[in-house]
């Protein structure tokens, strides 16, 4: 737990994320982002007088699906509710969402903090809700502003936590576990550039030990996990100086300015009441049946923690490995499938923690589209353990098939790079090596064994790099100790 000069700060993290549905939540246009402004709309999400909303069931499929994956509580029967206010983006003038009877409560995320210890931020709810459209400000300056309503009416879920946190290390902890769970689920994309995972930040101090919460202020504006947690920190040191100079917090929320680093006021916040909230009378209340709800349990996928230890235990590598190739379900599903054709599970995890990863990064792509399909590293890493190619060789091999799409055997054939482990065919290269420096032979004779790096340096230089090293060493043992 972090402490701020005897102050303790506590945190609660309000996530909005974009369900990755192919239509809206109350009517059939698609969700598309970067679409020409205001081609994807209709009545419904225009808020045209007389147009009805109808629910999207996948929208809540996913929901609930988020809900069961964190243990929280589904309600049966939950209510949606109009949520009004005036704002150039929001055509109705009311938002659809849900207030006193959300779909879902409770459960948590548990997440590995960076000394080891486990933490648990329980949540207090997630509610399905629509987004509204977006307003263009010209960068130009110029003084207008242009509204965009294709984002109307998108799908989104809102996921409380609990005011659980203490650092903004761990709120930083818990939005990545967060992100990886809804990708995992395959519910959200986790996008941020795109909007379609969003945060707001509340905050408050309190005096280390205190029981009650101190009054709070709550940040927007957080583009990415990393502006969350240097806003919190701002934020953090901004009300601890208040309270320490004998001023007081005002509840607020602020805009965080990245340019600046520094968070400004937006408005005095607004309490719930403003909004005159009501039950949405144009949709029926949204029920749940159990055989939905097991039907959901049932095709839960295996998430990232199970999915590691299973790892562990199936393929016999490191926790550590574990933990990286389930840090998404791509690429565990990549490393699963090189497996399909490989028995070997710590080698494997070592070249795709390594070779491959720095690869895919390389070349911009995602690793579910990388060029280089699991099965061609399976028949690459059979190569390298049968010894027909060694490690060094196949780090040359895989940069051609990254490069050109081939397969490693005609890489190999190709270029001549087969391993070289005949005795016959090293013996003449490595007498003409010796041969040509008797000055270092005689050093090794007379107990500078050091040398012995040398002759095995002049051999591979010799088979540009193809000698099999174990044959090498062996053989100029032989001759020059014997
Ligand atoms: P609102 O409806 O105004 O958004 P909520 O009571 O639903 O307020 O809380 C929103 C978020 O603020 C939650 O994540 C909650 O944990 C957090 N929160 C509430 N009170 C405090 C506080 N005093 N300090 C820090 N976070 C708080
Ligand atoms: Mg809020
Ligand atoms: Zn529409």
């Amino acid at each position: 737990m972090a402490v701020f000069d005897g102050f303790e700060p506590v945190i609660g993290l309000e996530v909005h994320a974009q369900l990755q549905t192919d239509s809206k939540i109350f009517c059939g246009c698609r969700v598309q982002y970067g679409a020409e402004p205001n081609s994807l709309t209709c009545p419904v999400c225009l808020g045209l007088p007389g147009a009805l909303p109808v629910l999207n069931q996948r929208a809540v499929e996913y929901a609930l699906r988020v809900i069961l994956a964190v243990g929280g509580t589904v309600r049966q029967r939950s209510v949606f509710a109009r949520k009004n206010y005036f704002y150039p983006d929001l055509p109705k003038g009311y938002q659809i969402s849900q207030f006193d009877k959300p779909i879902g409560e409770g459960g948590g995320i548990s997440f590995t903090l960076e000394d080891g210890s486990e933490k648990t931020v329980g949540l207090i709810r997630i509610h399905l809700e629509e987004d509204a459209g977006k307003s263009l400000h010209p960068e130009s300056g110029e003084p207008y502003t242009q509204v965009d309503l294709n984002r109307c009416g998108t799908p989104l879920i809102e996921i409380v936590s609990q005011p659980d946190i203490h650092a903004p290390e761990e709120a930083y902890a818990y939005l990545v576990k967060l992100k990886q769970l809804l990708q995992y689920l395959e519910v959200c994309t986790g996008d941020m550039e795109k909007g379609h995972l969003r945060c707001d930040a509340n905050v408050s101090v309190r005096p280390q030990g205190a029981s009650e919460l101190g009054t709070r202020t709550e940040l927007k504006n957080l583009n990415s996990f990393k502006h969350v947690e240097k806003a919190l920190r701002f934020e953090i040191e901004r009300q601890v100086g208040l309270l320490t100079s004998g001023s007081v917090v005002e509840q607020a929320t602020l805009l965080w300015n990245e340019k600046t680093g520094a968070a400004e006021m937006m408005r005095t916040k607004e309490e719930s009441h403003d909004y005159r909230y009501f039950p949405e009378p144009d949709l029926v209340n949204l029920v749940v049946d159990d055989a939905w709800i097991n039907d959901i349990t049932g095709a839960m996928p295996e998430l990232p923690d199970r999915k590691a230890a299973r790892f562990i235990s199936e393929y016999g590598i490191r926790e550590y490995d574990a933990g990286v190739l389930t840090d998404s379900r791509p690429l565990a599903d990549y490393f699963e499938a090189v497996m399909a054709g490989f028995d070997d599970g710590q080698a494997a995890a070592n070249w795709i923690s390594t070779e491959l990863l720095a690869s895919v990064k390389e070349s911009e792509s995602d690793i579910a589209d990388y060029p280089v399909r699991p099965p061609m590293i399976a028949d690459l890493l059979k190569r390298i353990k049968s010894g027909e190619i060694s490690g060094k060789i196949a780090k040359e091999v895989f940069a051609e098939m990254a490069a050109t799409g081939k397969e490693p055997a005609a890489i190999i054939k190709e270029k001549g790079l087969v391993q070289i482990s005949d005795e016959s065919q090293l013996e003449p290269i490595i007498d003409s090596i010796l041969n040509a420096h008797p000055d270092n032979v005689e050093k090794y004779k007379s107990g500078k064994t050091k040398v012995f790096g040398f002759f095995v340096g002049q051999v591979m230089k010799e088979t540009r790099g193809q000698a099999n090293p174990k044959v090498v060493n062996d053989l100029l043992k032989r001759k020059l100790d014997g």
